[in-house]
This record gives structure tokens, sequence and C-alpha cells, in this order.
């Protein structure tokens, strides 16, 4: 029987976790990347983990041309979920063109390329960023999206948009955006994780590499903020359920359940946790002390965010099940493995 999905971004840190889920549920996976932000090892990474690797494709999906002719060839797919994106919020402000150009344009044109090849189910990568400074907390799918304080972060906006919008002509097209909170954690078996080029923008791979002595210092953005310790609080959510929740909406989208040709779903632990305590759990989980400041707050940052994901849970039979605990100890085995197989690439 045919099983195959089309995973774009898929050598990406989210995109080949779900590759590991989608081969161990007997899916036969293409991935599609160009590579920007990722590694073709973990091709061999995520074969070491299941035995097998899927079919790389290295392709500029920004190219329409290119994208075309890949998904002529894998026309019998019958599923696309799409990672890949520049995700740099700071970059994406500096430079915002290169973010619409890239994120935009590689949407655009899977989309034509998969419905002209008669694919019509399509999974998004979408971010908790389209909230905005929310309302309410927790978040639930029914909280008004707002204008992402980012270029990077309005991409997923007008992105969920543009697939409404042809979800709505396009009879036979149906999607589900996954709006992710905070993706820590690595691959219980240490083999495989994030890898950020370049000196890290998110908490947990600042973290991990100030304690592992890559970076001097751990700078915490504010520490005024109008919570229990004064830092800044979000929504934590292991990258291997994060990936999970991935099969869960295919499924929905294959066994045809939907009760919207578009769907939306928050991907969250359901709780918040303060910089401050993340430090704290990282040093009793490592045992090591870290290096860090409070310094000023990070222009654009959000006090609170955490997400309400009572909807998943219903509608797609998933709630995330590994604890803040095993999050960062799986991030510091990765970031171990790393240190002393010298395979940073
Ligand atoms: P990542 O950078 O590790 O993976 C993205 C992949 O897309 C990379 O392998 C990159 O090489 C590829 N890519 C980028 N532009 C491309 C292009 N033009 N053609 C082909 N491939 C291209 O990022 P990630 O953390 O795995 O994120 C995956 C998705 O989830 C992205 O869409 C991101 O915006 C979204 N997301 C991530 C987070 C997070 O905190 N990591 C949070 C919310 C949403
Ligand atoms: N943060 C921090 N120091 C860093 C990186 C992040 O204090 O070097 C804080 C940041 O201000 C936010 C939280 O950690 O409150 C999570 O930040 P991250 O960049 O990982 O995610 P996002 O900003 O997208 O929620």
């Amino acid at each position: 029987m045919n099983r195959k999905i089309i995973v774009t971004g898929g050598c990406g840190y989210i995109g080949s976790h779900a590759v590991i889920q989608l081969i161990e549920n007997q899916f036969e996976v293409v991935v599609l990347d160009n590579l920007s932000n990722s590694s073709e090892a973990n091709l061999g990474r995520i074969k070491q983990i299941t035995g097998k690797q899927p079919l790389f494709i290295k392709v500029d999906l920004s190219n329409s041309e290119a994208t075309s002719k890949i998904f002529k060839r894998h026309n019998d797919a019958l599923a696309v979920i799409h990672f890949a994106a520049l995700k740099a919020v700071g970059e994406s402000i500096n430079i915002p063109l290169k973010y619409y150009h890239n994120n935009l344009n590689c949407l655009l044109n899977t989309l034509n390329s998969q419905t002209e090849n008669g694919i019509n189910k399509f999974i998004f990568s979408s971010s908790a960023t389209v909230y905005g400074t929310p309302d309410e907390l927790p978040i639930t799918e029914k909280s008004i999206t707002k204008q992402p304080s980012s270029p990077y972060g309005n991409t997923k906006k007008i992105g969920e948009e543009i697939i409404e919008d042809y979800c709505k002509t396009e009879l036979n097209f149906s999607s589900i955006s996954l709006r992710y909170f905070n993706p820590i954690g690595a691959h219980e078996s240490g083999i495989i994780g994030e890898l950020p080029k370049g000196i890290p923008n998110n908490l947990m791979p600042y973290i991990t590499q100030t304690a592992a002595g890559i970076l001097d210092k751990l700078k915490v953005f504010g520490g005024d903020y109008p919570t229990q310790d004064g830092t800044a609080i979000r929504d934590y959510v292991h990258v291997v359920d994060l990936a999970q929740a991935h099969i869960h909406a295919l499924n929905r989208l294959l066994n045809q359940e939907q009760e919207a040709s578009f769907e939306t779903f928050n991907l969250g632990s359901n709780k918040g946790y303060s910089v401050l305590e993340m430090i704290q759990t990282f040093e009793a989980v490592s045992k090591v002390k870290l290096n860090y400041e409070i310094t000023e707050r990070r222009t654009g940052d959000i006090t609170q965010l955490y997400a309400s994901t009572k909807l998943a849970e219903e509608k797609l039979g998933w709630k995330a099940q590994r604890t803040i605990e095993e999050m960062i100890l799986s991030s510091w085995k990765w970031e171990q493995n790393l240190l002393s197989k010298k395979n940073r690439k």
C-alpha cells in the first residue's frame, strides 16, 4: 500500500524528529531540503535510529520550476508536511525581504506543485507567534491572532491566511496548521537534536552550550517582568511529543476526519516555565552550575505565553507526555554527545 509522504525541511530540527516518527509509523518519506539551516548528516542519524534512510532531494523550494519538477516525480505522495522556512526572529527584523521571499515562496510553490499533481493534504508548521501579545491565558485557538512582532512571525500569520483562502476555493484540498509553542529537547537516544548554526537565539541551546563551555555566559533577558520571579514565561514542549503530533494530524487528514478544510491546533504543554525556573531545572538535572546574569529585556519579547491544548487532545487525540526535566535532560545528553564525538554538523 502506498504510504508516501513528502516532508519539506526534513533535515531540520523538528522535521528530522518528525521523519523518525513517520518511518516508525511505516510511512515512506521523501525529504526536500536546501540544507540552508541543516546538515545532510541528519539523514545518517535518522538511519541510525530507525534503520531506514529516507530519500533525500536537495532543492530550494523558493524556486518554482525546481519544486514543480520534483512533485511531478512524486505525484503518488499522499500528503505534504511543510517544515521548510527560515526561522531566526532577529535576522528577519534586519533582513525582512529575505524572510518574506523564502518562507512565502516556499509555501506558494509547494501548494501549487502539490495540487498540480493531485496531492491534496497539507500540514503547516505554524507558531504561537500568530497570537502576538495575547489578551487571555491560556491561549486557545479561538484567541485572536494579531500582527506578530517580527517579519518571521508575520510569514506564519500570512502563511495561515494563504492556506485558509486556498482551502476555500480548492475544494478537495484540506490542511492542518500546527501552532508550536516552544519546542526543545532531543531524541532520547542522544543521536539527533537541535543544531543551531552560529550563536543560538533560543534559550535551550544557549543554556546547553554555556554549560558545555562553548559560550561564556547566558544572558537572562529581563528580570523585571510582572511574573513570580521577574523573568518571562513560555510553554516548552518536547520535540518528540511535537513530532508525534504530526502523525496524529496526518492520520486525521488521511482518514478524512476533519470538521473543516482548514483547521488549527495549538501544540504546547499547557504549562508555563520562567527563564529562572528553566535554569534551576537545568542545574538540578545536569548537576552543572550555569554561568548567567540578568540583563535588559530583549526587544519584542512578551511577558507570558502558554497554550491550552484541549482542542488537540479532543480532536487529534494528542497530549504532550514528556516532563520539563525530560526535555532539558535530553537536550543536555545531545549537547554532550556532540562534544564527545566532535560531530557538530
Ligand atoms: P530548522 O531551521 O531546523 O528547519 C527548517 C528546515 O527548512 C532546514 O533544514 C532548512 O534548511 C530548510 N529550508 C529553509 N528554507 C528552505 C528552502 N528555501 N528550500 C528548502 N529547504 C529550506 O527549523 P525547525 O526548528 O526545525 O523549524 C521547522 C518549522 O517549524 C519552521 O517552519 C519553523 O518556522 C517552525 N517553527 C519552529 C519553532 C522553533 O522554535 N523551532 C517554533 C514555531 C514554529
Ligand atoms: N531568553 C533568554 N536568554 C537567551 C535566549 C532566550 O533569557 O539567550 C528568554 C527569552 O527572553 C524568552 C525565553 O527565554 O523569555 C524563550 O526564548 P526563545 O528565544 O527560546 O523563544 P521565544 O522568544 O520564541 O519564545
